[in-house]
């Protein structure tokens, strides 16, 4: 038996043993037992709906096994897991982890291994590029003076400029033959921002990507429709990747042509879709359209990332697609996406911290702040080859955590980011981020999740119109009711962000639909 199989055996025979002495207490409906072995704690749950309740340690072993088996997650790469174990069995899954030595790591092994890490890619970028050894240089300080994890707060910090002034490869930390991928932004605003990768980057990377996708309950058996773009966009391949290393069967069938992504996911057999949240509902409102329902699709779960949402628009895309949403976060200057991921409990992203720091601090100063204050994302790659990053603003505003979560990942926590600072506007001098909108406009539910921002100027002064869809029911409905709508809106949208906008309703299917990143606002503001 190996280490990870026998240490979920020592923990379920010791919670048995208690369960069997009383010592968990009453049992309702639905009950938890904990027992742990090494430095890991099992949770396991149980039902009264499962006909395992007789609780018999034997069968619960099998039916783990034969989980294990018919998953194909190597015993090493599966499971602390259990969570619900009863129930979940019943439904084909379990909770797992890729890799739960990393991802269940104590927190002193942790810190002890980012600190090693550290002192290495402080050494390399130092050693070979100029741009890092100019910086520390002015900062005055050296690789030597690293002495503990808390001295990386001395380091400078690296900004998007950085990789302008620096385009293409003089970040690089790698003789060019050593780079085997090249990925880069847009480039809409200035030079694109290109990003390189050794063959072990790529390898890192798909590692992530894969526990990211185990995460949202992907396994061998899975079928992964994967709509983000392929191409210089780190989307696309990024997932690819993972998917595959996990063994699943992956459709690359890229963004775009929403009605063959339809009847693939139908005929495929699609049970994980990969794409931004705003597509996952465009590709919703077209299943509707073809008169299909969510019946018709074995989707079980969607990894939605590379545009902030909303907690409503999450529950618009479970409800529509019948399905379990999770949000990813991850931007190319660090690795692409898979620096961070939601577990089940869909409380805050896991950020992978074997393989980045993370750090939030105030946006103004600069000076680092503790857990749980809200602040300016800020991380550092411990074991990038091509392109190390120490101290990267990303300008996203979160916050970060360090509480125990209920799935058993130690990593911290980050708050979903519901703006980028990129992606906020100033309006008459106050700090305007679509997803508020959004909320709002999802939680008053008489419109469509379809909207856009338009901000103008006349004069001196900002006017900014929302423009949101209304049903075709509604749009036929009598003129009243929509005044009255406008109305609600307008008064809501002046209280949660203390601007008066104009609302104006917008027939069915008139503002365009993105098959990639949401356009959500609309600034013809000469500034
Ligand atoms: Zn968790």
């Amino acid at each position: 038996m190996s280490g990870r199989e026998g240490d979920e055996c020592v923990a379920l025979t010791l919670a048995l043993s208690q369960w069997e002495r009383g010592d968990e207490g009453e049992r309702g409906d639905e009950w938890e037992l904990r027992g742990f072995a090494g430095n890991v704690c099992y949770i396991f749950y149980f039902t009264s709906q499962c006909d395992m309740l007789a609780c018999n340690r034997k069968k619960i072993l099998e039916e783990i096994a034969a989980f294990r088996k018919e998953s194909g997650l190597g015993l090493s790469k599966c499971v602390v897991l259990y969570r619900r174990v009863c129930v979940k069995l019943f439904r084909g899954g379990l909770v797992l982890y890729w890799n739960s030595e990393a991802e269940c790591m104590s927190r002193d092994r942790l810190q002890e291994l980012q600190f090693k890490r550290l002192r290495k890619i402080v050494e390399r970028v130092y050693n070979n590029v100029p741009h890092y050894c100019r910086a520390f240089q002015a900062a005055g300080i050296e690789p030597g003076d690293i002495d503990s994890l808390e001295d990386l707060s001395r380091l400078p910090f690296t900004v998007k400029q950085d990789f302008r002034d620096n385009y293409p490869f003089s970040l690089f930390a790698v003789p060019q033959n050593e780079v085997v991928r090249f990925h880069s932004s847009s480039g809409t605003t200035g030079k694109p921002t290109v990003v390189g990768y050794t063959r072990n980057d790529l390898g890192t990377w798909s590692e992530l990507m894969a526990r990211c996708l185990v995460s949202a309950g992907t396994t061998r058996n899975s079928v992964v429709q994967n709509a983000y773009g392929y191409g210089l966009f780190t989307g696309g391949l990024g997932v690819h990747y993972g998917a595959e290393l996990v063994g699943a069967a992956v459709i690359p069938i890229s963004g775009g042509n929403t009605q063959r992504q339809v009847m693939v996911m139908k005929d495929f057999g699609t049970d994980i879709l990969t794409c931004t949240p705003s597509y996952a509902l465009f590709i919703a409102e077209v299943i509707e359209e073809m008169g299909l329902k969510k019946e018709d699709f074995k989707l079980r779960a969607g990894i939605f990332g590379a545009e902030p949402w909303s907690e409503n628009m999450r529950q618009q895309i479970e409800t529509r697609l019948g399905i379990t949403a999770i949000d990813i976060y991850g931007l190319s200057e660090i690795i692409g996406p898979g620096v961070a991921v939601e577990c089940e409990e869909k409380c805050g992203l896991h950020i992978f911290e074997d393989h980045f720091i993370p750090e939030i601090i105030d946006p103004v100063s600069g000076a680092v702040l503790p857990y749980g204050e809200k602040g300016e994302l800020v991380f550092t790659t411990l074991t990038k080859e091509a392109l190390p990053i120490i101290r990267y603003r990303t300008r996203d505003i979160t916050t970060l955590t360090v509480e125990p979560c209920l799935c058993g990942r130690t990593h911290v926590r980050m708050a979903k980011v519901t703006g980028r600072s990129d992606d906020m506007i100033i309006v008459r001098g106050v700090n305007v981020f679509p997803t508020q909108v959004e909320s709002v406009l999802l939680e008053i539910g008489e419109t469509e999740p379809h909207y856009q921002l338009v901000v103008t100027r006349e004069g001196n002064l900002d006017l900014l119109e929302i423009q949101v869809e209304v049903s075709e029911r509604m749009f036929s409905d009598k003129i009243k009711g929509m005044e009255a709508l406008e109305r609600k809106i307008h008064t809501q949208i002046d209280s949660i962000l203390g601007i008066s906008a104009k609302i104006r309703l917008v027939e069915p299917k008139t503002i365009p639909r993105s098959e990639g990143k949401a356009k959500r606002v609309i600034d013809k503001r000469l500034l």
